[in-house]
């Protein structure tokens, strides 16, 4: 069976950000594959977990996509101060004769955002709202590449690594049933000490803010990196708290115009023409620019403008986010740019320094904590939401009341369109078939 077939059969997403569907993505030829792990966010520590751990994995797994794609160069980006990985890396690549070369980047945000890697490695900036694929590259991230190696191997992604951290009482690595709810990963990594609290889900930069009463409900999917726990007041969670009306209003009253949110932005200095200060302009105007507007349509979320540029707290970040389900709801679509963006001379000196992001977000109190684990746990109960990549959701194909058992097939996809299968992560009985489908187990008490 060829790797695309596996990657389609075992459900492969990417692991992190959107969660594209892996055979499709393979399904090129490029110049360049490029591996991703300069972990992005602050504190996550999952990449760096799989690359120490599984590094003959991940070469083994680079060396077939590279194969498939008929890659000219092979290229692992990560952290030059991830020593133990480079180190676990090099004598895998010596150990499988692998052609892979290591791009060892700074400590900046951010780093692990794709169009940034891959103009750091080839010096390419990908047009504004292309893909790699412009630029002949294609880009994988190292949780995809460990999905990839199970795949080859004929195992389904069923669980997920995931790093828990802050305010809990044993910050660790957690390896998850895919389904398992947020509230059970809390109490596996020994409960938080405070009694209100939230979680920045999937990272505090671009992480979504979830709340204690929806902990019980808010699972596990095949994209999620972390869990960040923070005290309920704590600066992140208010800033990506924010009612939009609220944030409409400090636009109008006061944005000074400095322009350090667009002097800042990672995009805007690649050469996208997106300039945040004009689209904040542009809010307060009784006559808005809908061009200019159109720009955030090309804004990637990372939160620099946001958590970092803005001298005001403004919120350009979430203001793009606003606007671009507006302008998605009028049916306006970014009109793709062929034109080879060109880099702002100022970039190299732009780059955010993790510990300064880290001061910023008032995260110091968690920076250097130590990660314990990995642990396993266990679950009598899993949603699989049917939506967990972009495109079609998959379809179920059973039905309340069934038993299935753990790896087993429950939503299916089309091999030829962009979606992903899901399995079942627990053996038991289904109970529920809707936007998700629940599985309920005997184990741990639970009788049915
Ligand atoms: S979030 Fe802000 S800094 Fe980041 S890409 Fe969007 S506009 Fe630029
Ligand atoms: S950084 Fe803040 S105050 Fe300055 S232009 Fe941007 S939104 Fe306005």
């Amino acid at each position: 069976m060829d790797l695309i077939r596996k990657v389609f059969d075992a459900g492969v997403v990417g692991a992190g950000g959107a969660g594209f569907p892996t055979h499709v993505k393979l399904k090129c030829k490029v110049e360049y594959l490029i591996v991703n792990g300069a972990e992005c966010e602050p504190l996550l520590e999952t990449d760096k977990y799989l690359m120490r751990t599984k590094s003959n994995e991940v070469i083994r797994a680079i060396e077939e996509v590279g194969r498939q794609v008929e890659a000219e160069q092979i290229v692992l980006g990560l952290k030059r101060k991830y020593k133990e990985e480079i180190k676990q890396l090099q004598e895998a690549i010596q150990k499988l004769n692998a052609k892979i070369k290591l791009y060892l980047s700074d400590n900046f945000y951010p780093a692990g955002d794709e169009q940034i890697l891959v103009y750091e490695i080839t010096k390419r900036a990908i047009p504004a709202g292309g893909l790699p694929l412009d630029v002949n590259t294609l880009v994988v991230n190292i949780g995809t590449l460990v999905n990839i190696y199970d795949a080859m191997e004929g195992r389904p992604v069923i669980d997920k690594y995931v790093t828990v951290i802050g305010e809990v009482h044993r910050p660790c690595m957690l390896r998850v049933p895919i389904g398992i709810s947020v509230a059970e990963c809390i109490a596996a990594a020994g409960g938080s000490a405070l009694r209100t609290f939230a979680v920045a889900m999937g990272g505090p930069m671009m992480g979504r803010i979830i709340r204690q009463d929806q902990m019980e409900d808010e699972v596990i999917t095949k994209t999620t990196g972390a869990l960040i726990v923070l005290p309920k007041d704590h600066y992140i969670v208010q800033r990506k708290e924010l009612p939009v009306p609220h944030m409409i209003n400090q636009a109008k009253t006061a944005c000074i115009q400095c322009s350090m949110c667009t002097d800042l932005c990672p995009r805007y200095l690649i050469g996208h023409r997106l300039r945040p200060h004009r689209i904040m302009r542009s809010i307060g105007l009784s006559e808005s620019s809908e061009e200019i507007l159109k720009e955030a349509l090309i804004c990637c979320e990372c939160g620099i403008c946001e958590l970092y540029a803005c001298p005001m707290v403004l919120s350009p970040r979430n203001m793009n986010v606003y606007l671009k389900q507006e302008l998605r709801e009028k049916g306006i679509r970014h009109q793709k740019n062929h034109e080879t963006p060109t880099a702002e001379p100022m970039r190299e000196y732009r780059k955010i320094p993790i510990d300064r992001l880290i001061a910023r977000l008032h995260l110091g109190k968690y920076k250097n904590t130590k990660v314990e684990g990995p642990f396993e746990v266990a679950t009598s109960r899993v949603k699989i939401p049917l939506s967990q990549h972009i495109g079609k959701p998959a379809q179920p194909i059973v039905k309340v009341g069934d038993q299935v058992h753990k790896g087993q097939v429950i939503a299916e996809a089309e091999a030829e369109g962009i979606g992903a299968r899901s399995h079942a992560g627990i053996d038991g009985k289904v109970v529920e078939v809707s936007d998700a489908i629940v599985i309920l187990s005997k184990k741990n008490g639970v009788i049915l």
